[in-house]
């Protein structure tokens, strides 16, 4: 199975030290590449470059988040040509979104020109993910329209994509069986969010229009500040989840591990999945 592990930059040197503990429990996952978030606006430029150094002293491949809202081309060639330079074979190509106080600018509209700016500027030094969603993005004016734009992205020049996580499983393969109407062959991989924080998931969810089924919504509230049941719960939930996945064969596994290392083992070792490193 293909998996793939998410990470974002520590704010803190003890975070630091931490990730990197992390970083190693998973790496017995064996995942194909490990993929590293970059803050809007370019916030977490150097956090990010920082991260990626540190993990690819320990997996075989990682990607960079590169997100392209308000960045001139100027700034998108050099950092890429940065990224090469390192070694780097494989991005997460985003529009990203906007944190308030930033103007709009930038050469970029939607991640869409950033894969077709990848494309003519890099050709194929890049393998380059794009992002999915099968609840449909929040900004999107319809299901339609963002099912179009998912389209064209891809057709932009994606080898793949990664879905915004979601704990309704037919949503994820009704946007599959659409794409692959319109004639998308790449494969669209499920992100994985597994639940140990009822309030902060509720928070993300509200924030990037992933829908908290009631009875999971009711379920974690009802355990109030009992820490244990809300992971015993969430991780029930979750390891359901991605079984139900692994059996109709999606194409891989990405994992918001929210740079912890239990949530995501646990499920990966409870259903027996093995990680395939990159051939
Ligand atoms: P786009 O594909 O550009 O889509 C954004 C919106 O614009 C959609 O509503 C789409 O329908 C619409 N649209 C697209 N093209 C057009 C067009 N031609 N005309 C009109 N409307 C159009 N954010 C970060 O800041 N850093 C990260 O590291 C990060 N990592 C992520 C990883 C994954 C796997 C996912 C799913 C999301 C991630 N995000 C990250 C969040 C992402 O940046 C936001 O969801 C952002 O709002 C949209 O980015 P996008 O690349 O999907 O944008």
């Amino acid at each position: 199975m293909q998996i793939s592990l998410e990470f974002f930059p520590p704010k803190t040197e003890s975070a630091q030290a931490s990730l990197a503990e992390t970083a190693k429990t998973l790496a017995r996952i064996q995942p194909q590449y490990v993929s590293v978030t970059y803050g809007a606006g370019g916030s977490t430029r150097e956090g990010t470059l920082a991260t990626v150094a540190q993990m690819q002293a320990l997996f075989p491949q990682v990607a960079p988040h590169v997100s392209c809202i308000g960045a001139s081309e100027d700034d998108m060639a050099s950092l890429l040509t940065d990224y090469q330079s390192r070694g780097i074979r494989r991005l997460v190509a985003l529009r990203g979104d906007l944190p308030s106080g930033y103007g709009q600018g930038g050469a970029f509209s939607h991640a869409k020109d950033l894969v077709h700016f990848i494309r003519q500027r890099f050709g194929d030094a890049f393998e380059i993910e794009v992002a999915a969603y099968p609840e449909v993005h929040p900004q999107a004016r319809s299901a339609q329209d963002d099912l179009r734009h998912f389209v064209e992205k891809v057709r932009a020049g994606a080898n793949g994509a990664i879905t915004q996580y979601f704990f309704n499983t037919d949503a994820y393969f009704r946007f599959v069986d659409d794409a692959y109407q319109q004639g998308i062959e790449v494969p669209i991989t499920p992100g994985i969010m597994p639940i140990t924080n009822y309030n902060q998931l509720a928070r993300f969810s509200d924030a990037c229009g992933a829908e908290i089924p009631r009875w999971i919504r009711q379920r974690l509230a009802s355990f109030g500040d009992d820490a244990a049941s809300i992971r015993a719960f969430g991780q029930d939930v979750v390891t359901d989840l991605v079984d139900q996945l692994v059996t109709a064969g999606v194409p891989g596994l990405h994992f918001y591990t929210m740079n912890r290392a239990e949530p995501t083992l646990a499920i990966v070792e409870a259903l027996g999945i093995r990680g395939a490193l990159p051939a």
